[in-house]
C-alpha cells in the first residue's frame, strides 16, 4: 500500500528526496486569490456565494445566533461534553504554564525597560469542517487565545447542508462550552478573507489561526500581511522513525489514523528494518479494510506524499526526519527519548510506543494546530505565544538620561543623524531636576 523509497546509499540531499505532495500550496493559490479578492470587494454576499459553490449550502446569515449555539450545546451527548472538558483542562494547564510574564529590567539607576506582554485585541479562529467536524480544533484554537487574554474572538467553520447551513452542532457545542459567541458559518478561503478584511457584518481581525485543507493554507499565505497568521497548517502529515523493536500494529494504526483526515494527508514510515517495513505493510493490508473511511485512507497512503523510507540506521533516520520536518513525528525505537532529543525540525514529537499522534489530536495537553509541508523548519505549532505581543515600555529619569545621554549623541553623530542627538542635548542643557 505504501511505496518504498530507498535512501540507504544516500548521504545528503534528503530535503529533495523525501516524499512530498504533488499539489502544493502555490498551485492552490490560483484558486483562492480570486475568492479572497471577491470577499474584499463585495463582503458578506461574496462569502455566501462561495459557500453555496463549495459547501453546497447558502445560510440565511453568516453570524450564528446565540439560540442556535445554545441549542447545539443542549443537544450534545454528555459523554462528548465530558471529553471536551478534559481536553480543555489539559491544554489550559499547558497554556497557563507557557504564558510569559511581564518583566521589568533596571538597566541603570532610574532607567527601566519593561517587557510587557499584551494580548492581540481581536483574532479569528478557523475550524475545518469539510470532511470531518473538527471539534477538537475549536479547543486547540480557543484555549490559548483565552489564556492569553484576547478580548475579541471570532470563529468561522464551514456551513453544513445537513444542518441547515449552520456549522456542525458539535463545533457549536464546543463554542458554547468555551463561551465563544461570535461564530460564523463560513469555510475555506472565503472565511479567512472575511476575517481578514471584515464585512458589513464583522470587524476585521489582527490574527488568524487554525488548520485547514490546502485551500485554507493557501489563503493564509495570501492574506499574510493583511493579518498575521500562526503558521501554514495544511493537510496533515505523520512521520514515524521506527526500528525493529517497534510494534508493527501500532505503527500501521498510527499511519492510518492520520491518513483518515484527508486524501492529501501524508503518512511516512522511516525505518532501518526491512522486517518492520514488511510487517507494517501486512498490518496495513489487515487494518485498512476495516476502517470507516477506507477510501480516503487508501488514497492518502497510495499518494506521492506517502512512503516507507528505508535508511541505513536510526542516525540516518533522524537526518531524514529533520529534513522532512513533519507536522507530527513519532519515535518508536529502542531508545526513543535519546532519538527524540536529536530532532530539531517537527511540529510536535511523540516519544515511545504509548504516545500516538491521536492522543495529541485530542487530549495530550499539547496543541494539534501544527505547521505542515516542511514549514516546521521555521514555524512553531499554535500556542499562547501566537496570541500575545511583546511591548517594550521605556522609563528614564532625568538623572538616568544624563548618564547615558553623551553616548546617544556620539552614536547619533556616527550615523549622521544629528537631530537624534539634539533631542537628547536639549534636555541635557536644561537645569537638572530631581525627577
Ligand atoms: P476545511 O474546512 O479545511 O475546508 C473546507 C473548505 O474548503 C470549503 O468550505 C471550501 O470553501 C474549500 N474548498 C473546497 N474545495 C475547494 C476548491 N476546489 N477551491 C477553493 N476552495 C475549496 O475542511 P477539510 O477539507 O475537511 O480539511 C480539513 C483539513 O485540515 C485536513 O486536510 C486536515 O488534515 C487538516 N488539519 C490540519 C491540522 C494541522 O494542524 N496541520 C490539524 C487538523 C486538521
Amino acid at each position: 500500500m505504501l511505496r518504498r523509497l530507498d535512501l540507504r546509499d544516500q548521504t545528503d540531499g534528503y530535503r529533495d528526496a523525501v516524499p512530498r505532495a504533488e499539489v502544493d500550496v502555490e498551485h492552490a493559490l490560483a484558486a483562492v486569490v480570486p475568492i479572497c479578492d471577491d470577499v474584499r470587494d463585495r463582503g458578506a454576499e461574496a462569502v455566501l456565494d462561495a459557500g453555496e459553490r463549495f459547501d453546497g449550502v447558502r445560510p440565511e446569515r453568516l453570524r450564528v445566533s446565540a439560540e442556535d449555539i445554545e441549542k447545539a450545546r443542549a443537544g450534545l451527548d454528555p459523554a462528548v461534553l465530558d471529553a471536551i472538558d478534559e481536553s480543555i483542562r489539559r491544554l489550559r494547564a499547558t497554556c497557563e504554564a507557557e504564558l510569559e510574564r511581564t518583566v521589568e529590567i533596571e538597566v541603570a539607576p532610574g532607567a527601566t525597560v519593561e517587557r510587557r506582554i499584551v494580548p492581540m485585541q481581536r483574532v479569528g479562529l478557523y475550524v475545518p469542517g469539510g470532511l470531518a467536524p473538527l471539534v477538537s480544533t475549536v479547543i486547540m484554537n480557543a484555549v490559548p487565545a483565552q489564556v492569553a487574554g484576547v478580548p475579541g474572538i471570532a470563529l468561522a467553520s464551514p456551513p453544513q447542508a445537513e444542518f441547515g447551513g449552520l456549522p456542525h452542532p458539535t463545533i457549536l457545542a464546543a463554542c458554547a462550552r468555551l463561551g465563544i459567541d461570535e461564530v460564523y458559518a463560513a469555510g475555506g478561503a472565503q472565511a479567512l478573507a472575511m476575517l481578514a478584511y471584515g464585512t458589513q457584518e464583522s470587524e476585521p481581525v489582527n490574527l488568524i489561526t487554525g488548520p485547514g485543507n490546502i485551500y485554507v493554507a493557501a489563503a493564509k499565505r495570501h492574506l499574510q500581511g493583511v493579518v498575521a497568521i500562526d503558521s501554514e497548517a495544511g493537510p496533515t502529515e505523520i512521520a514515524i522513525v521506527a526500528d525493529a523493536t517497534a510494534d508493527p500494529a501500532f505503527v500501521a494504526a498510527d499511519l492510518i489514523s492520520q491518513a483518515e483526515h484527508d486524501p492529501m494527508a501524508a503518512a511516512v514510515l522511516i525505518t532501518d528494518s526491512l522486517e518492520l517495513a514488511d510487517a507494517v505493510d501486512a498490518e496495513l493490508e489487515r487494518q485498512v479494510p476495516t476502517a470507516r473511511h477506507e477510501e480516503r485512507i487508501r488514497t492518502a497512503l497510495a499518494g506521492q506524499q506517502s512512503a516507507t523510507v528505508l535508511v541505513r540506521d536510526t542516525g540516518q533516520g533522524v537526518d531524514v526526519a529533520n529534513a522532512y520536518a513533519a507536522e507530527h513525528l513519532e519515535i518508536q525505537t529502542a531508545d526513543s527519548a535519546a532519538v527524540a532529543a536529536r530532532i530539531v525540525n517537527a511540529g510536535a514529537v511523540f516519544v515511545g510506543s504509548f504516545a500516538p499522534v491521536s492522543l495529541g489530536d485530542y487530549a495530550a495537553g499539547s496543541n494539534h494546530v501544527l505547521p505542515t509541508a516542511g514549514c516546521a523548519c521555521h514555524s512553531s505549532g499554535l500556542s499562547v505565544r501566537a496570541f500575545v505581543k511583546n511591548m517594550h515600555v521605556v522609563t528614564y529619569s532625568d538623572a538616568a538620561l544624563r548618564e547615558v545621554g553623551p553616548q546617544v549623541v556620539t552614536l547619533a553623530e556616527a550615523e549622521d543623524l544629528p537631530s537624534h542627538g539634539a533631542a537628547v542635548t536639549v534636555r541635557l542643557e536644561r537645569e537638572a531636576t530631581t525627577r
